[in-house]
């Protein structure tokens, strides 16, 4: 027998379940819960759920299906793209964003991240065992979101894409069944998580493999952007000979001349190299001397503790539309940037 339920029947079905951590258009806080990283999508779900135990998310997915409505795992929105004009009217909006704890077994060298947990937790829970992770440039991207869709890191030529570091994946399915997904167990559900993420379930907790590095060879280089041309293709030449060891992008930029920018860049078209090199720092220093030939105008390549990778590629630290975002002129290197061309592997800003 199918039971009918309106809307209102539903949201209290889902009231049941987390009580005032069930929003909805008009209640105080829908409005900052609904809000992606990426702020270009203006989504307005029916309600937006904030579970805080993975009891919590397999109940609030069982309570949706039952009303025929639709569920949208969000741990931060970075991606977000998708969902933008999308009609979410009859969608749940399951943001995991409370759901934020690791465990690292050092031995192991794994980590174990729940739903929600972004790179700056596992390397804040890592870092002091010497260990790091296939993170992205930016350290607020989840750790869920980031290694099923792929995962494309500065460790990337020499490791691999983080999704092959994924060991196991705790997962609420669509009938509100919570599983675990791996080699050995469901090894079907875990082929389609590896690449498909949200259109699974919801995730909350993911294994990956840690990297045993306790600080790294990095940095960003800066050129006039007349040097594009150039600097574009002495690099692109670099790359067919530097080892695996070595991972770099390349970004052409312009930024509008804001008052918030540093000058440096503040009306400017730059062009920039930046990432990771997995070698002593005489070894760096020969594989980097071509491009220093160049003659950069900056040049902050340096030996750092590996969890400070996440701030060389000057990501947006908070959220953005687009990929314009505020900035500090006192803290350069946490500045936002616009990427407007592709550049090595890295997808733009503007891509996701
Ligand atoms: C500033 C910036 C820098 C980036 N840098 C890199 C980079 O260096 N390398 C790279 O490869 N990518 C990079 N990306 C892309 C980024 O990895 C993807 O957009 C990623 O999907 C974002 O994951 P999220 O969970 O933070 O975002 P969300 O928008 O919350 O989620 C993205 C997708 O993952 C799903 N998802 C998230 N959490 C869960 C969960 N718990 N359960 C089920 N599904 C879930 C969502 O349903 C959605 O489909 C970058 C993006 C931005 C905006």
């Amino acid at each position: 027998m199918t039971v009918l339920t309106t809307t209102d029947d539903a949201i209290a079905r889902l009231r049941g379940v987390l009580g005032d951590r069930l929003l909805t258009p008009g209640d105080a806080g829908y409005d900052q819960a609904r809000l992606p990283w990426n702020l270009v999508t203006d989504q307005h779900p029916l309600a937006v759920a904030l579970p805080h135990t993975d009891d919590e998310v397999a109940a609030i997915v069982r309570e949706a299906a039952a009303s025929s409505l639709h569920v949208a795992a969000q741990s931060t929105g970075h991606g977000a793209g998708p969902l933008r004009g999308v009609d979410l009217s009859q969608t749940v909006l399951v943001s995991l964003r409370a759901l934020r704890g690791v465990t690292v077994d050092a031995d192991a060298r794994t980590a174990v991240a729940q739903g929600g947990a972004v790179w700056h937790d596992v390397l804040a829970a890592s870092a002091p065992h010497g260990l790091t992770a296939l993170h992205g440039s930016a350290g607020d991207v989840s750790v869920v979101g980031y290694a099923l869709n792929g995962g494309v890191s500065f460790y990337g030529r020499a490791h691999g894409l983080a999704v092959n570091a994924v060991r196991s994946v705790r997962v609420v399915t669509a009938d509100g069944a919570l599983v675990t997904a791996s080699a050995e167990q469901n090894p079907e559900l875990f082929w389609a998580l590896r690449g498909g993420s949200g259109a699974f379930g919801v995730v909350v907790a993911i294994e990956v493999d840690l990297l045993p590095y306790a600080d790294v060879f990095a940095g960003l280089m800066l050129w006039d952007g007349s040097h594009a041309t150039e600097v574009a293709r002495a690099w692109a030449a670099w790359t067919t000979g530097v080892p695996e060891s070595v991972t770099t992008s390349l970004r052409i930029m312009h930024f509008p001349p804001l008052p918030e920018l540093p000058p440096f860049i503040s009306g400017r078209s730059v062009v920039a190299i930046d990432g990771a090199i997995l070698e002593t720092d005489a070894a760096a220093a020969a594989v980097l001397a071509p491009l220093r030939s160049l003659q950069p105008e900056m040049d902050t390549f340096a030996r750092i503790p590996a969890a400070d990778l996440t701030a060389v590629h000057l990501d947006p630290p908070e959220a953005v539309a687009g990929g314009i975002g505020s900035c500090d002129a006192d803290r350069p290197r946490r500045c936002p940037r616009r990427r407007v061309r592709r550049g090595g592997l890295r997808r733009t800003a503007d891509d996701q």
